[in-house]
């Protein structure tokens, strides 16, 4: 009898992820891989890789398609150019764009970014004097 083949996935592995992943939950082939990268390009560099290819799901940033990212079960379907993909998945389904310093104007992927931003690289800082 050979050897059984251990699947390499640890159900354990999901619950260590740090807060600036998740899972990909595309869902037309879902990959189950962690995006690391939850900026727009890093999800857009995700779904290219990853969920097209050059030759019969081609990626065309100027082609329209649907959004396939899935949310409690159910695709999230908006129709969206294939360039805006990236941050409709960012912004809309992982909030992870949607940290704005008040100060600068400067976009920071995750709150904790932010308030490290505003620590410690801020240039822009408003008097707070009301
Ligand atoms: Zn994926
Ligand atoms: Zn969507
Ligand atoms: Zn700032």
């Amino acid at each position: 009898m050979p050897p059984a083949v251990a699947p390499r996935i640890d159900p354990h592995l999901t619950e260590s992820v740090p807060i600036e992943a998740a899972k990909c939950r595309w869902s037309d082939f879902p990959c189950g891989m962690i995006v690391w990268d939850l900026s727009p390009t890093g999800i857009t560099r995700h779904l290219k890789e990853q969920h097209f290819d050059d030759i019969v799901n081609i990626w065309q940033d100027r082609k329209r398609g649907d959004c396939r990212w899935s949310t409690s079960g159910q695709p999230c379907r908006s129709e969206l150019y294939y360039g805006g993909f990236g941050k409709h998945v960012a912004s809309v389904h992982l909030k992870s764009v949607s940290c704005k310093c008040p100060a600068c104007g400067r976009e920071c992927c995750r709150l904790d970014a932010l308030k490290r931003h505003q620590r410690e690289t801020c240039v822009g800082q408003a008097p707070t004097d009301n």
